[in-house]
């Protein structure tokens, strides 16, 4: 049979209450084997002791047997919790029914076999497993009239009647309040696990949503990049991790005559203008680069382990990408420049004026009649 991982589980604990049942026989069975060795017990024949221990055996077995084989699974109860306890009671009323001279001490049996079902019996099982119990000795109490008159007290055996009904109806009581305590924990726990899955779940949609927050805070609304301030951030960690050794470049890009298309094609089209750069831009780079928007029709790329011959190649890439587009939608075989300026970052100066020689290489790009790349270098005692 395929079972749940919590059925597995289940199974597993009812074998390990099966366990302390058949050790509670066992124990008897070793106390009486003692009184025996001991001749302590005159009633009692070995025969009638080891058809005891064969009882006992046969029965814990068969419920380990049913266990094993998830038989009990079928049934209504699949704990078989009454079912072990009335047979329980049975053979105990069978060993004591044998044993006159201890019958007193031995009546703990009933209230001990009680107590296994006190977590797991409902109040009418739990009255039934009782009424068992009394029904049980008081047959125990008649066979002995009835076939050991000469050495039976019947006022004795009344007596311990008596106490055993009192002492089942007081553990009957006492049983329903644990359960009922037991119930009250329950529910309180699972209130608690309740409140604190919905804890846990809104602190997990609190989380996304921060995140979400965080990367809308990050994004440029018109082109979906970054946003100067979210990239000068995430720039700034980046140089922080570089070592000496990692050439760096800085690029910055703006669209030749952008304020033309603006009056030529108007704002909306210019935004158009825009989203296209951003989407022919991005495919020229890598996941490592980082690619912003600086404002306006300004643009500004970090282009982590780039020399200068690496770093030009991109921005030539992007410039000729984006030079080679055609805006049909706005018309026929229209397509627009920009410029770039790009420089080395130098290892350790502060990002700014990496910025103001990004410029001013994009300064020169314009003064020198747009649609092209400068460069001008990081090192140190260049001269501009
Ligand atoms: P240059 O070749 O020297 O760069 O000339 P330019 O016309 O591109 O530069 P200029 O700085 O004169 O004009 C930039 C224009 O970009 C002005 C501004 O209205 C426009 N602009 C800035 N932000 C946006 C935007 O988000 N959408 C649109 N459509 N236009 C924008
Ligand atoms: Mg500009
Ligand atoms: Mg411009």
């Amino acid at each position: 049979m395929n079972l749940s991982n919590r059925q597995r589980h289940e199974q597993r604990l009812r074998i390990r209450r099966l366990v302390i049942s058949a050790l509670s026989h066992g124990m008897l069975l070793i106390i009486l084997g003692s009184a025996l060795t001991l001749n302590l017990l005159n009633s009692i024949s070995w025969e009638h002791y080891f058809l005891f221990i064969i009882t006992a055996a046969v029965t814990q077995a068969g419920f380990w047997l049913i266990i094993h084989y998830d038989l009990n699974l079928k049934l209504d109860d699949p704990s078989m919790t009454l079912l072990q306890m009335s047979t329980a009671i049975i053979w105990f009323s069978l060993v004591i029914s044998e044993l006159p001279e201890v019958r007193g001490a031995l009546l703990i049996l009933y209230v001990m076999v009680m107590l296994f079902g006190i977590f797991q019996l409902s109040m009418l099982e739990f009255a039934f497993a009782g009424l068992l119990s009394l029904v049980c000795f008081g047959a125990v109490i008649i066979a002995d009239i009835s076939f050991r008159p000469e050495i039976t007290s019947l006022k004795l055996s009344i007596m311990q009647w008596i106490i055993l009904a009192t002492a089942q109806t007081w553990i009957a009581l006492f049983g329903s309040y644990v359960r009922k305590l037991s119930e009250r924990l329950k529910r309180q726990r699972s209130v608690l696990k309740a409140s604190n899955d919905k804890m846990v779940r809104t602190n997990e949609e609190l989380e996304q949503a921060m995140l979400q927050l965080d990367e809308i805070a990050g994004t440029d609304e018109l082109t979906g990049i970054l946003n100067r301030r979210r990239f000068f951030q995430e720039a700034e960690a980046r140089l922080h991790n570089i070592d000496n050794y990692q050439a760096c470049a800085l690029c910055m890009i703006d669209i030749d005559y952008f304020k033309g298309i603006n009056d030529r094609y108007g704002h909306q089209c210019g935004d158009q203008v825009l989203e296209q750069f951003s989407r022919i831009a991005s495919s020229c780079l890598r996941t490592t680069d980082l690619f912003g928007r600086y404002g306006g029709e300004e643009f500004i790329l970090l282009l982590p382990h780039n020399n200068q011959e690496s770093g030009i190649k991109v921005a030539e890439r992007i410039r000729q990408s984006f030079s080679s587009h055609c805006f049909n939608e706005l018309e026929q075989g229209l397509s627009f420049t920009l410029s770039a300026g790009i420089t080395l970052h130098r290892w350790g100066e502060p990002l700014e004026n990496t910025l103001k020689r990004a410029d001013d290489a994009l300064y020169r790009a314009k003064k020198g009649g747009r649609n092209q790349t400068v460069y001008i270098s990081g090192a140190r005692n260049q001269p501009a």
